[in-house]
């Protein structure tokens, strides 16, 4: 499973950049929407990593990810694409220059290059991770960043680069069994019941993958998993409370 991450959160708006009425954290979310939907085509398992920056890290951690890729969009007068990973670490390094090698290609954008820094959620993961700046907000890129197809373009480069980084143009994934949900409210409780059984949690769409038995949390994601695995345990309730109840019942 992979960690990803659209940079920022609603908390932490002193790092948010606002641009002509648009935040650093919508552009980042609009990217992960669409990686989201591509990652899910080719069957690779993610979880989106939401909260604080430590927060984001910690999910990552809990999880066992093996790569963490966080999005982000850059200001400060500069043009152009460019990725970061944690000094000394080599594969952090060959992460980010094949999801960079990739994004460049159909971004349009100024390639700046792959550069090193002390991020949080790069230093603070313990897998391999990257960051990748996509453009400027208060530059000549604001226009391009702001678009649908640009967006949709860099989401396809990221996955690839993903793909390429494991040497596959599909990761196999045959998991015994995980722990899924179709909101972020659930994968809260979802993330400890992971933790503790140690089988992953699976957040939002659900991707394309063979799993004998599925945890389901809240009736959204029951009615989506009916069918599609073996053994669907109902963890459902009359609301979230009677829900967190049953989850619970499982540790
Ligand atoms: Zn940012």
């Amino acid at each position: 499973m992979i960690g990803i991450d659209a940079g920022h959160h609603n908390s932490d708006s002193g790092a948010v950049r606002v641009s002509k009425g648009i935040k650093e954290v919508d552009l980042n979310r609009a990217v992960i929407k669409f990686l989201k939907q591509e990652l899910a085509q080719r069957g690779i398992i993610y979880i989106e990593c939401i909260g604080s920056i430590h927060q984001k890290a910690n999910i990552a951690n809990a999880n066992n990810c093996s790569i963490y890729v966080s999005v982000h969009h850059n200001a400060g007068g500069g043009e152009g694409t460019e990725t970061f990973h944690c000094p000394n670490s080599s594969e952090g390094a060959k992460l980010a220059k094949a999801i960079h090698s990739e994004v460049v290609k159909v971004s349009g954008l100024k390639d700046r290059g792959i550069k090193q820094k002390k991020f949080t959620v790069l230093t603070k993961t313990k897998m391999p991770a990257t960051l990748i700046e996509l453009g400027f907000m208060d530059s000549n890129d604001f226009d391009e960043i702001i678009k649908t197809d640009f967006q949709n373009r860099c989401a396809g480069a990221i996955c690839r680069g993903i793909c390429n980084y494991f040497g596959v143009d599909k990761q196999e994934v045959d998991m015994e069994s995980c722990v899924y949900t179709d909101n972020d409210v659930d994968a809260r409780i979802g993330s400890y019941l992971s933790e503790k059984k140690g089988i992953p949690l699976i957040v939002n769409s659900l991707p394309a993958f063979t799993s004998n038995k599925v945890y389901a949390i809240g009736l959204n994601a029951v009615t989506k998993c009916k069918g599609k695995f073996k053994v669907v345990v109902e963890l459902s309730g009359k609301d979230r409370f009677e829900t967190a109840k049953k989850v619970m019942g499982e540790i």
